[in-house]
């Protein structure tokens, strides 16, 4: 009988992780980090419950860490089959996975510096030279179009609209008699999308596998580029600069496309923007570039020959010589940079010299885990700890969640009721236990459909 494991992503956002086996062979879903707590930290170290050098496939959804940061440890392990994926989630994990690689070996590095690690010395869970080459087994796939990996194999991909590259995966699985069809949400984007494509809506499946981040969450409807916009021209006639710590995937492009926007309305007045991260700036590459991932609004922005993320005063600061020269700026400014929890990056120099004058702004436009700068800065504290010191904060702090690149519940029931046919069966993955069980009782109530939780490494006979 075909199965179904659950090797990550249950109880967490964090580790997305799915075995499949049929007549033999076996065939993996995301290949996802956990990250977080120090618990599912420790678990990257444990041995998957099969040997990697018996999984023939792996499949990704899309190029976030969570869902390819352990393709190392999968190599390393004795995994020699193919990765498949859309070209635009390959090309974005080759940026992606060599910088995981590279902070892996920094942060064991500053583990043996501070002497806290409990292996002496700390290794890292694999290097820049390790990542790299698990770049060798990358075979993109041809959207939309079935593949028919062997005769228990078979998937096809849809467009799930979170980031660049990102599809849904159905799976049939063939052993004997037996025939059924899984569906992997990945992570599911939003309603409507302002960037890529609205997700769409798949054939009925035996088996669903849905994402629950927001699972007893609402995102804010107001009207946010109204209110960027308003708090970009007031801090510009106080003189000052607007920080925005910005992850380098998806957020930063949506960035550079609302200020575009705003500015070519006249809604904003045009001034200086700088994009101050490396890693955004090659991304901002691969988003111009894969127009196949493209929605209609930016289509037609790019038939009239506008570019869709360069706003008329925007610098690319590629260098450490370019960033360095940010601190002589004259204000008004906007300067966009990594990371996006302000954990490190290029964007805590930025934060460390602007916090204290009550003229800047820094502005939160992503989520910010328990425990991060980033978090402490949201808190309303005082002052916050960058390379040994206090900085104190003086500077205005403002928090927009508008851009959250998952849809919420409202917008994930939105998108199973587009479905003909009701799963057989609906599993909740990815959401934390809270946000799992409140879709759960929503989906249950709302569509009577038949909904569980599966727990860490639970298996499922198809
Ligand atoms: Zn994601």
């Amino acid at each position: 009988m075909p199965t179904l494991t659950f090797l990550g992503a249950t109880g967490t956002v964090t580790g997305s992780k799915y075995l499949l086996e049929a007549g033999g062979e076996r065939l993996m879903i995301d290949c996802g980090l956990f990250q977080g707590s120090k618990e599912l930290r420790l678990r990257n170290w444990n041995p998957l419950p099969v040997p990697p050098s018996s999984i023939q496939w792996l499949v990704l959804t899309h190029a976030h860490l969570d869902h390819i940061g352990y393709i190392p440890r999968l190599i390393a392990g004795g995994f020699r089959g193919q990765i498949l994926a859309s070209s635009a989630t390959l090309d974005l994990a080759k940026l992606v996975l060599p910088d995981s690689g590279h902070l892996q070996e920094e942060d064991a590095e500053y583990a043996n510096h501070k002497g806290f690690s409990k292996h002496a010395p700390a290794l890292p869970l694999y290097t820049y030279e390790e990542a790299l080459r698990s770049l060798d087994y990358f075979r993109p796939f041809r959207d939309a179009q079935p593949l028919e990996l062997s005769p228990h194999f078979t998937f096809r991909s849809f467009r799930a609209g979170h980031i660049l590259g990102a599809r849904m995966l159905e799976v049939t699985v063939r052993e004997n008699a037996t025939t059924k069809k899984v569906l992997f949400s990945g992570d599911l984007g939003r309603f409507p999308q302002l960037i890529l494509p609205e997700p769409e809506t798949p054939d009925p499946a035996d088996y669903l596998l849905v994402e629950s981040t927001y699972g007893d969450r609402l995102h804010p409807r107001d009207d946010f580029q109204q209110r960027l916009a308003a708090i970009v021209e007031e801090t510009a006639e106080r003189g000052g600069a607007v920080v925005i710590p910005a992850f380098a995937v998806g957020r930063t492009q949506e960035l550079l496309y609302i200020l575009r926007d705003l500015i070519e309305q006249r809604t904003m007045h045009s001034l200086p923007i700088h994009v101050d991260s490396p890693m955004a700036i090659d991304v901002t590459d691969l988003y111009r570039r894969h127009t196949e991932d493209h929605g209609l609004q930016i289509g037609a922005l790019e038939a009239q020959g506008i570019k869709p993320f360069s706003p008329p005063d925007v610098h690319f600061d590629r260098t450490r010589e370019e960033s360095k020269a940010l601190n002589d700026l004259r204000y008004p400014v906007i300067i966009i940079s990594a990371s996006g929890m302000a954990t490190g990056g290029r964007v805590v120099h930025h934060l460390e010299r602007c916090l204290p004058d009550h003229r800047n702004t820094v502005l939160f436009v992503g989520f910010q885990a328990a425990g991060t700068r980033g978090q402490i800065i949201e808190s309303g504290a005082q002052a916050v700890k960058m390379y040994g010191h206090d900085v104190r904060i003086r500077a205005r702090i403002e928090i927009m969640d508008n851009l959250s690149a998952h849809a919420d519940y409202g917008e994930i029931l939105g998108w199973l009721r587009r479905f003909r046919q009701a799963p057989g069966k609906t599993f909740l993955v990815h959401g934390e236990p809270k946000a799992a069980e409140a879709l759960r009782q929503k989906i249950t109530s709302e569509l009577a459909w038949n909904v569980t939780v599966p727990a860490y490494l639970q298996k499922e006979f198809l």
